[in-house]
């Protein structure tokens, strides 16, 4: 009995050993199991002789192996860890061993991911923890001027600004920056490796998410127009709360387009729900999880398309979000705008045609074989003959979530010989024609003209202006072609940009038809010809359809 008992003993103490011996094989994950530890057990959290030895976890790795493929990583978690104890302390040497430690990421790792993060954070210590405003600046600066690339550059110069603020507002606040202590991540310094195209100044735009709910998996696509390396966290299951697990993916300066819903209740076997929220002062996009029990996820991204899936705990289902892209298709929304309307008459040609009532004509051609033909939802600002505030249009038009915006015109001016096809897209005009032009076909909005000139400029820079010159070119090239294989005298008068007020609001590509000049009698006798109008109404939907097919990532229901 005795010797039994004694050989059990035995077993335990050799299966405890070995557990040890096989995780003392990685240094690098026993501390950071030891973070994990430390920041996940609340009654641990104030011991600082447990945050201590965790610090020379890390500070160990170096010390042994200054060459290690994770001494950046260890100093930065080091540094990170001295500057969570000093929240709980308000001790300022441990301010002061955070700021050595990320110096020697800074210096000992120069090439390395975190030197700029790691920069960052010094100067956000000394800016919160130790009020050092001056040494701060020189920090950020530092950023901006050694890692212009970088993934910080862009909340550098936030910080700046803001500091820049705070001195002249004379209100300097010496709060430190609180991160959620609690957070249990699972790689504590996971970051992608930047490809090349990842312009850190430019904005990229998420315009549509995508969950496919399967027995075996929940795929949720994100569809951006640029690829951003993403950062992610991981927090598990909470040990007291036991709350559910979330995934918290970080897409460095994304916007989120206005026809994304901000939060999706999914509640299939793999996800619970996912979010969407800005960072305010990084500008990026923080994606948010929910896991049901039991759940695993992975992530993978094929250009500007970020797939995380989320499938049983053990499996690995085979990737099936290309195979089903069919059933993840949508209906492209179009809406079609006929000009002028009701009181506003728009331009009468000599012969006392009006603008507004061929307009209609046109649009209501327009939008019924647009349905036909592509197989898109189209939707008209006016069907009748009324009034229309611009503003009111677009305004229609982002209600309805449309992908493109089409407003239908007929030009004119005094000399009656002046004739062809214009299509605009928004700009700041430069030419004078288009000028006069924009100012005429503004004089319906319900603002002063001032008010509206300023709301144009300040809202030309959120609009479209790229696709919407690719959508006009396309449309412009094939109502001349198509016009001029039936007709003598088709004029090009060219794909022009313009501030056009009604095509501002919008916030899908959109461009203003021209369609000829009702103030020449030709052009006039042309446009209230049911022939004419139908040959421009096809011409229309195969510029429409080209450019479709040229975003075929975008738009895949063709
Ligand atoms: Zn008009």
């Amino acid at each position: 009995m005795k010797k039994v008992f004694c050989s059990l003993v035995l077993f335990l103490l050799l299966s405890a050993s070995f557990v040890c011996a096989a995780e003392s094989n990685d240094p690098y994950k026993q501390a950071t199991e030891c973070y994990k530890k430390l920041t996940n057990d609340a009654a641990k959290n104030t011991d600082v002789k447990e945050w201590k030895a965790c610090i020379k976890e890390f500070e160990d790795i170096v010390d042994i192996d200054p060459n290690h493929k994770k001494a950046d990583a260890s100093l930065y978690n080091a540094a990170r860890l001295n500057k969570d104890l000093y929240k709980q302390t308000k001790n300022q040497e441990d301010v002061e061993e955070a700021i050595h430690l990320y110096n020697r990421v800074i210096k000992e790792h120069s090439d390395s991911k975190l030197a700029d993060d790691s920069l960052y954070q010094i100067g956000l210590l000394r800016k919160d923890a130790l009020g050092e405003t001056d040494r701060a600046e020189k920090a950020f600066a530092t950023i901006i001027e050694r890692y212009p690339d970088g993934d910080m550059a862009t909340q550098a110069k936030a910080q700046l600004a803001l500091l820049s603020k705070d001195s002249s507002d004379n209100n300097n606040q010496n709060e430190i920056q609180e991160t959620d202590i609690n957070i249990q991540e699972k790689e504590p310094v996971y970051k992608e490796i930047s490809s090349d195209n990842d312009n850190p100044f430019k904005s990229a735009k998420l315009y549509r998410t995508d969950v496919d709910v399967k027995d075996d998996q929940t795929v949720v696509t994100l569809y951006s127009d640029e690829k951003r390396s993403f950062t992610r966290k991981f927090v598990d299951v909470g040990l007291r709360t036991k709350s559910p697990a979330k995934l918290i993916i970080n897409l460095p300066r994304t916007k989120i387009a206005d026809n994304v819903n901000n939060k999706q209740d999914v509640g299939s076997r793999h996800l619970n729900w996912m979010s969407l929220t800005h960072g305010i002062l990084s500008g990026d996009l923080v994606v948010k999880f929910e896991l049901a029990d039991n759940s695993a996820y992975d992530i993978k991204q094929i250009e500007g398309k970020t797939i995380v899936r989320f499938y049983d705990q053990g499996a690995n289902p085979s990737y099936t979000e290309i195979k089903n892209e069919k059933s993840l298709k949508q209906k492209i929304r179009i809406v079609v705008d006929p000009g002028h309307g009701g009181e506003d008459n728009g331009a009468v040609g000599p012969s006392g045609i009006k603008e507004k009532d061929i307009t209609l004509a046109i649009s209501k051609k327009l939008a019924v074989l647009l349905k036909k033909e592509l197989n898109a939802e189209v939707y008209m600002t006016r069907s009748v003959d009324k009034d229309m505030a611009l503003e009111k249009r677009t305004e229609f038009a982002n209600a309805k979530k449309a992908d493109i915006f089409l407003s239908i015109h007929t030009n004119a001016v005094k000399d009656r010989n002046v004739l062809g096809i214009e299509t605009y897209y928004l700009n700041n005009a430069t030419d004078e024609a288009a000028k006069r032009l924009a100012k005429t076909e503004n004089l319906s909005a319900s603002k002063p003209q001032d008010e509206v000139d300023k709301i144009l400029l300040t809202l030309l820079q959120n609009y479209n202006t790229e696709q919407s010159n690719l959508l006009g070119q396309v449309v412009h090239a094939q109502i001349l072609a198509q016009l001029a294989k039936k007709y003598s005298n088709v004029h090009d008068r060219k794909l022009r940009s313009a501030l056009f007020y009604v095509l501002v609001g919008a916030k899908c590509p959109g461009i203003l038809i021209e369609t000829s000049y009702i103030s020449n009698q030709l052009e006039e006798k042309r446009l209230a010809n049911i022939a004419y109008q139908r040959q421009l109404v096809d011409a229309i939907i195969s510029g429409v359809k080209k450019y479709i097919e040229s975003n075929q990532d975008q738009f895949v229901s063709l």
